[in-house]
């Protein structure tokens, strides 16, 4: 007998809201209820992931909700939220046990490595698409905004980019890769770590801070923009990884670096002595982002990064 909506949510997602932190009122009722912390602004956001366009439609139901929930906190560590609770929007072409005890499994290991609870959702008939809403908390107007950037920063980043769309070419079968380059690759794409600590480490020395979700160039303009600053890249900093360097030519490695995407490092601008990850430019007077090597702008074509439409 295939199970019903009602007996699968209860079966496979009912048990994602551990008794603890600020749950008053999980998955079940007509709403959650939720107590947030005094003094805290609550910080929200949401992802939808489609098959066949945010990830393969031959992905691995495991894989699958890692991706969802990872690439959702990236969010939360962009803006320095502790991450509280997530609900949880589902549409499935069918009710499959097993890929529900897979997806769900996968949910449940990210929910507890990040100490995150699902408190509910929606579950509808359709072709698998994923959307999660994740509630994470902030100290009162401490939160790492955009527009922040003053002339003067140093520009961090968190760690390696270009993995993500390295990462993807291997998926996509593109790329031939020993076993450990595709473990690796797997794990950066499937499972990206999200920067919770450090966006939490940087709160209040950072300026502003975001994800790199659409490509380092993309992401460094939406700064710029918000911010009314110009950036200056230096691309000889880029930190990259060993995978992506011994996979790619050294203008595949840079595009991907530059457009390629997926990466869910933090960027972020603040004073020159902040200690933390990679210094890879400065904020200056004027509009957009320009890429030098030493002292010598680098011109790169128009597209930034990924779009939509
Ligand atoms: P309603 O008709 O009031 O919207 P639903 O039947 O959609 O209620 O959901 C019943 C309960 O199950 C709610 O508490 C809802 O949050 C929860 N729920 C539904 N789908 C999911 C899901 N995919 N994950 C977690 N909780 C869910
Ligand atoms: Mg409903």
């Amino acid at each position: 007998m295939p199970l019903n909506e009602f007996e699968a949510i209860a079966q496979y997602f009912a048990r994602l809201t551990p008794g603890g932190t600020g749950v008053n009122l999980g998955v079940g009722d007509d709403c959650a209820l939720l107590q947030a912390t005094p003094g805290h602004q609550l910080a929200i956001s949401i992802d939808t992931l489609v098959a066949g366009r945010h990830f393969p439609e031959s992905a691995k139901p495991y894989d699958i909700a890692t991706r969802a929930f990872t690439v959702s906190l990236s969010d939360l560590a962009a803006m320095g939220a502790q991450p509280r609770w997530f609900t949880l929007a589902l549409t499935l072409p069918e009710m499959n046990t097993q890929w529900l005890k897979a997806f769900s499994r996968g949910l449940a290991d990210m929910a507890d490595l990040y100490q995150c609870a699902l408190v509910g959702g929606d579950t509808t008939k359709g072709p698998l698409t994923i959307t999660l809403q994740v509630h994470g908390e902030l100290p009162n107007g401490l939160a790492l905004k955009r527009s922040g950037a003053k002339v003067g920063d140093a520009i961090y980043l968190s760690g390696p980019v270009g993995d993500g769309a390295c990462a993807l070419a291997a998926i996509m079968g593109d790329l031939s890769c020993s076993r450990e380059q595709n473990h690796y690759l797997h794990q950066r794409f499937y499972a990206p770590e999200p920067q919770i600590a450090l966006g939490r480490q940087i709160l209040t020395q950072a300026h502003s801070a975001i994800d790199i979700s659409d490509g380092l160039l993309a992401d460094l303009n939406h700064i710029a923009k918000a911010s009314g600053v110009g950036m200056q890249l230096q691309l000889n900093e880029l930190p990259l990884s060993s995978t992506l360097k011994a996979l790619a030519s050294q203008e595949q490695a840079l595009q991907w670096a530059l457009r390629g995407g997926d990466d869910y490092q933090l960027a972020f601008t603040g004073p020159g002595n902040l200690g933390v990850g990679y210094c890879i430019g400065r904020v200056v007077d004027g509009a957009g982002v320009e890429c030098f090597r030493g002292d010598e702008c680098v011109e790169l074509g128009s597209s930034l990064g990924y779009q939509h439409f």
